[in-house]
């Protein structure tokens, strides 16, 4: 897939670029629930009653969260389209289910053009999702352990970066990167461009890109678990307690969670797209150890601190997070983060919430073994580290398709989705599409949203493999040459 680097403003002048191929007769049967404001209603706002797509009419089977994929499918496939026809509120406020990259960077963007916005995030230590850092106290000893580094070659992204930048939020990561075979053989990249970090890791930065935001409700640990329309506004609840109403939604996250979360609302357009989308398993293994390891050195005799490793099943990516954040040191502990092959991941597949201990021991076992053929060490003399943690991202890391949009926009429904995927599978590609989805629809609220299909984007794209190392794309940073080979590998693993 071509990265795009230009930013681009959804707007109904160069819409058509984006405009999908709308069916005389879609394929799946639309029923349409008009949900009109009604400003006479006496019914409590606060609670919804459901006259439209309302459970308790009609009885829905309670959505369980074990429910198998298939049954999710099924269901988004039967649901009814839901419709708002009323004229947008004065001053409307979009709900933002999702605090990474893409979330906040579309509250950001929302404020920008005048617009509120609540950003919902399920994470108990902090917004960023898969900008997680880890900190492990009392040392402490501090890991990303998803998100590395990042790249810009978009200008809309670059100035959000040098504003990052200039706040100390971020700087550049100047130590060396670049490919590592088994045995030990390191190949740096050249200097340029510029990888970025956040400044005491990704986490830090996620909560900050809202920090100066006078429009933007943050609402945190909340799991979004259902959406529901009522009287022209959408009703967030989390395990039957309400969130709020909002005009507009924006889905801000994927996987397994966003379709169960789709398959009945009423979006059912939206959740075929998101049921499209296949993401990789990872593991990650967070390890401190007592010393620095025993690592080759660059030409220039500084040891290398990020690796894109060949060739070997348990890791594609190895990163010194100490000498990333802290800067290197000769002596003492080192924190370093190992990622495995997509490949390894998907043979490795255990229940995320549950990972049989046995299984743990043997993918750290693989991973410390696969470090050891990395660096050209012999079996076994690597000294074991003091801290380990083990995470798998399973059928969460990194998305494999891509419909190469910047973002869903269903205007019948009022909903959109960005992500990451939508563009990519990198930071830079996640805050591009929360900036076109912001825009685009404060380009349909200031448009009155009289005329709706005008503002249909992406709902009937299809989805291109996406090419990229394991961990992600990094836009400018290898050539194409090197991009096919990453993904080559990956699929013949
Ligand atoms: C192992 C790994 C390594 C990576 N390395 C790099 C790298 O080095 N460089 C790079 O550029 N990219 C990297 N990436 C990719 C990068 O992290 C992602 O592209 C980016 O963070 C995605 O942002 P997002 O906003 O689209 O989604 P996410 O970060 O996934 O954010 C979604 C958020 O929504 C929340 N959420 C989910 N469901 C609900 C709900 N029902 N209610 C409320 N909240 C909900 C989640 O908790 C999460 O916080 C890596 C990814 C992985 C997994």
């Amino acid at each position: 897939m071509a990265f795009i680097s230009r930013p681009i403003n959804l707007t109904p002048s160069n819409l058509s670029s984006f405009l999908p191929i709308i069916s005389p007769k879609p394929s799946t049967p639309r029923t349409h629930i008009q949900c009109k404001s009604d400003e006479n209603s006496n019914l409590d706002q606060r609670k919804p009653k459901q006259p439209m797509n309302n459970p308790s009419r009609h009885p829905r089977k309670k959505q369980s969260y074990g429910a198998s994929r298939r049954s999710v499918i099924k269901k988004s496939f039967a649901q009814e389209q839901v419709e708002f026809t009323a004229p947008f509120s004065s001053d409307p406020v979009v709900g933002i289910i999702g605090g990474g990259m893409s979330g906040l960077v579309c509250a950001l963007y929302l404020e920008k053009r005048g617009i509120k916005s609540t950003v919902f995030d399920t994470g108990i230590h902090g917004l960023g999702g898969r900008m997680g850092t880890r900190i492990i106290d009392p040392q402490p000893l501090i890991f990303d352990h998803a998100a590395q580094f990042f790249t810009v070659t978009d200008s809309k992204f670059a100035e959000l970066v040098d504003l990052w930048s200039k706040k100390g939020l971020v700087r550049q990561w100047h130590g060396a990167i670049g490919e590592l075979e088994a045995g030990g053989h390191f190949v740096p990249f050249p200097p340029t461009p510029p990888r970025y970090i956040g400044v005491n890791g990704m986490r830090p930065l996620a909560e900050s890109i809202l920090s100066e935001t006078s429009m933007v409700n943050v609402v945190r640990p909340c799991w979004v678990s259902k959406l529901e329309p009522y009287n022209g506004k959408w009703y967030l609840s989390e395990k039957g307690k309400p969130c709020g109403h909002f005009d507009a939604i924006v889905v801000a996250h994927n996987g397994k969670c966003a379709n169960r979360l789709l398959a009945s609302s009423g979006l059912p357009l939206i959740a075929r797209q998101m049921k499209r989308l296949h993401l990789s398993s990872i593991w990650a293994l967070l390890a401190a150890f007592e010393d620095p390891l025993p690592i080759v050195s660059t030409e220039s005799a500084i040891p290398f601190e990020g690796a894109f490793v060949k060739k070997i099943d348990s890791l594609s990516w190895m990163a010194n997070n100490t000498a990333k954040l802290s800067g290197l040191q000769s002596k003492g502990t080192q924190c370093w983060t190992f990622f495995s092959t997509a490949a390894f991941g998907k043979q490795n597949k255990v229940p995320q919430e549950s990972v049989p201990s046995t299984t743990a021991e043997k993918v750290k076992e693989a991973m410390l073994e696969g470090v050891e053929i990395a660096l050209g060490l012999q079996k076994d003399s690597l000294k074991r580290p003091f801290y380990s943690r083990l995470q798998l991202w399973y059928g969460a890391a990194l998305p494999t398709n891509s419909p190469g949009i910047p973002c869903i926009f269903d205007p019948h429904g009022r909903a959109g989705i960005c992500g990451d995927w939508l563009l990519g599978s990198s930071l830079e590609a996640a805050a591009l599409s929360g900036m076109a989805l912001a825009n685009h629809i404060a380009d349909y609220v200031q448009s009155g949203g009289t005329c709706p299909d005008e503002f249909a984007v992406g709902l009937h794209n299809e989805f291109q493999p996406l090419k990229g190392h394991d961990i992600g794309q990094f836009p400018g940073l290898d050539s194409e040459e090197q991009i096919n080979e990453a993904y080559d590998l990956q699929l013949t693993m």
